[in-house]
């Protein structure tokens, strides 16, 4: 098969099953408002939990940076692109998430290709969540070690998969908060196990960071759990984009080794350490925020009951409503543009085979009107 009738026909496949995914330019995002073409619809698809990405001290806390020390940060951070504004964020982050080090990232998923490559060799193995996010299972499967997966938050299979020898080491890897689900690992349960066989948890917490545990210190806070790896990213209730590894002083010295997305890849800029450090903050003081986050879900979750919907098991941000065909689904979103809203319509090989779904995301920034009248909406275009 030819170049182009390779793409030709995997663009057909694509379109055949539903699945062709394309973006659209949206103007001034915010966690309320999306805008294009004088149009506008209430934003209930994206990440920012508490509002962060439009907050006025990280604004100018951004500017300022960028006053004082450029835009670029002018290399990767072992050249010249280490300074003393990502140094500073790294402490704090270390400090109040409780581990030795912390380590920048421009996103997460760099940090979980460069965490997974940098460990894992031939004779290890993976055991990962099957609904592990796809920058975990992709480098999970590219690395040399073998990969296993668990059924979803399930102790018990991940108990009859670490069953199985190994000669050499064993990472198991979750999320906290589940990102098109929206519920919670156990991680208590699955750290003991991994404690008992030897073996290191990894948990990416993309989505409990800001939002769970007291300070908005994330599911593992939450949950009395530390994992010996811990990522957090930055594009989610921080508002901001960008990541960090939570790990001990030899792990942070490995990887500033053999992480090759961090080596090779030029460092965050300055003026982000800034920003994220300010975002921190606001976080950090962020408990009416999260009290409102937190508000908001049980509404919309009172809001369905009331219109005969069994809400999803969620109690987090991320509130699934799981529709099965992919038609179906982008026909409701569509209806629900309509009318003003947007949800995210999630589709395979995202989630698995048949359940499809709109991911609707609820934030702090959201009032209960809005969500009274996404219901009404969801309520009028399912019929
Ligand atoms: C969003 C997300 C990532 C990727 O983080 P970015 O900073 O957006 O690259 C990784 N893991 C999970 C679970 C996510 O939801």
């Amino acid at each position: 098969m030819s170049w182009s009738a390779r793409i030709e026909s995997a663009l057909a496949a694509r379109h055949a099953a539903g699945a062709f995914r394309s973006r659209q330019a949206l103007s001034r995002p915010d966690a309320r408002w999306l805008e294009s073409a004088g149009q506008r619809w209430l934003n209930f698809a994206g990440n920012d939990y508490l509002g962060l990405s439009h907050h006025p001290a990280v604004i100018s806390a951004w500017q300022q940076g960028a006053a004082a020390h450029g835009v670029g940060s002018t290399a990767s951070s072992h050249v010249t692109g280490f300074n003393p504004a990502q140094a500073a964020l790294e402490h704090a982050l270390a400090d109040w998430l409780g581990y030795p080090r912390a380590l920048l990232f421009l996103s997460g998923f760099a940090a979980n290709q460069a965490v997974i490559t940098a460990l894992m060799g031939k004779d290890d193995r993976v055991l990962a969540d099957k609904l592990a996010h796809a920058s975990l299972l992709e480098a999970s499967a590219l690395c040399p070690a073998q990969l296993r997966r668990f059924s979803h938050n399930s102790v018990a299979s991940l108990a009859q998969r670490l069953q199985s020898p190994v000669s050499g080491e064993t990472l198991i890897v979750t999320e906290g908060v589940f990102s098109m689900d929206g519920d919670s690992a156990p991680l208590a349960d699955l750290h003991a196990l991994s404690q008992q066989a030897g073996s290191w948890l990894l948990v990416d917490d993309a989505h409990g960071i800001g939002v769970l545990g007291e300070g908005g210190r994330g599911s593992c806070w939450q949950q009395g759990v530390r994992p010996e790896l811990l990522i957090v990213t930055f594009g989610k209730a921080f508002g901001l984009s960008g990541a960090a590894i939570l790990c001990s002083d030899a792990v942070a010295d490995y990887l500033l080794q053999f992480a090759r997305h961090l080596i090779y890849s030029t460092a965050m800029p300055p003026a982000q350490a800034l920003a994220l450090h300010r975002a921190l903050q606001c976080v950090q003081q962020g408990d009416a925020l999260r009290a409102q986050l937190h508000s908001n879900i049980a509404f919309f979750q009172q809001q369905l009951r009331q219109h005969g919907w069994t809400p999803p098991v969620s109690t987090t941000p991320i509130q699934p409503i799981i529709v099965g065909d992919n038609a179906r689904t982008l026909a409701l979103a569509a209806r629900l543009r309509d009318r003003g809203y947007w949800v995210g319509a999630i589709r395979p090989p995202t989630v698995p085979p048949g359940t499809a779904r709109l991911r609707i995301t609820l934030s702090a920034a959201h009032t209960q009107a809005d969500i009274r009248g996404l219901v009404e909406a969801l309520s009028d275009a399912g019929e």
